[in-house]
């Protein structure tokens, strides 16, 4: 199968109804972002009047971001769901995304797979694949992927206040678990693994949430590299410090359920987690809480942004743990 042949068996897809170019090209996308699609030297997208287009770029490396045994449906899950994550933490409406695929072999077996896991989630996101690139080599799958977002409203790093309030939705620490299990340094009840793997394997990106926090958060950010590590971006780009509580941040019924120390390393630095964390003032609890409910994506509160800079660490007594936790740094030495 040649590289031609493997684009339009496997990525090209006939364009939804509502994305269309007319016979001489013009655009009949009647309002729709991608006015054409895959085929040609460069697809043209057309955001609504009045919105930024948000872009963002997530390359997952066989290895260094995934263990070569993931099911492929489950990996294409996790590139495009890395970049949603991306998208849903500024605010954004997820319009398109292009793939950018190194493979060592044109290979139905992984293939088929591959592009069952990406449309699924694609379509239920309502996102569409609009170009990319095909080559030989090692598995290496890189995704950009675009939104939209009214102009001037999307959710920056850089908008915490003091007072604010720090919130984080779903429940985190499950991938790392999981990683755990992978490198044999625990066991878990075959049930209790399916769950965490599943966190680490098939990430859920918050996009509706995103949305909805439009106009309620001060800053977000997703979690992809530990709680810490990532809340550390925020209060550097915002200028602030904030004090939180370990024994506060949300954990599934199956990590509540390992040693105290393993629990507070998976969610204070577990790290893949793709949750959204965000800044709000405490006016807009109400607001916030009535829209996750909306939404259906729980959110829990677990500290507040200081003035001062400096990351506190406390648990449930107020007592002060050991800040030395860190975000995942791939050059790190
Ligand atoms: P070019 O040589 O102009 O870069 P290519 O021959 O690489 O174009 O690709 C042909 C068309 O197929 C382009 O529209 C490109 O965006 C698309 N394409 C290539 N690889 C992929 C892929 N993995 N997924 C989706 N579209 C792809
Ligand atoms: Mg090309």
């Amino acid at each position: 199968m040649g590289e031609f042949e493997l684009i339009a068996r496997y990525f090209k897809r006939p364009p939804g109804p509502r994305s269309q170019v007319g016979p001489n090209g013009q655009d009949t996308s009647d309002g729709r972002a991608v006015a054409l699609g895959i085929g040609d030297d460069c697809a043209l997208l057309a955001p609504a009047e009045g919105m930024q287009l948000a872009v963002t770029t997530d390359m997952l490396v066989e290895g260094r971001h995934f263990l070569s045994t993931v099911a492929p449906a489950r990996l294409a899950h996790k590139a495009l769901a890395v970049n949603l994550s991306d998208l849903a933490a500024c605010g954004a409406e997820p319009l398109a995304f292009t793939l950018a695929l190194a493979l060592p072999r044109p290979d139905e077996s992984f293939l088929a797979p591959f592009a069952a896991g990406l449309f699924a989630l694609a379509e239920a996101q309502g996102v569409e694949l609009i170009g990319g690139d095909t080559t030989a080599g090692p598995l290496n799958i890189c995704i950009t992927a675009f939104g939209q977002v009214p102009r001037g409203q999307a959710l920056l790093r850089s908008g915490a206040c003091a007072g604010d309030d720090l919130w984080v939705s779903g429940t985190l620490g499950d991938a790392r678990l999981a990683l755990e299990v992978f490198r044999g340094e625990l066991a878990l009840a075959a049930a209790d693994f399916e769950q965490v793997r599943e966190a680490m394997e098939r990430p859920q990106p918050r996009v509706t949430l995103g949305r909805a926090l439009r106009g309620l958060a001060t800053a977000a950010i997703d979690l992809s590299d530990g709680l810490v590590g990532d809340l550390g971006h925020v209060l550097a780009a915002s200028n602030v410090g904030a004090v939180i509580d370990a024994d506060a941040l949300p954990r599934s019924t199956v990590l509540a359920r390992q040693a105290p120390a393993l629990q507070r390393q998976c969610v204070l630095a577990g790290g893949d987690d793709y949750e959204l964390l965000f800044t709000a003032p405490a006016a807009q609890r109400t607001a916030i809480e009535a829209a996750a409910r909306l939404v259906g994506v729980p959110v829990t509160r677990f500290g507040h942004i200081d003035a001062a800079a400096g990351l506190h660490i406390v648990d449930a007594a107020g007592r002060a743990l050991e800040a030395s936790w860190r975000g995942f740094d791939h050059f790190a030495t």
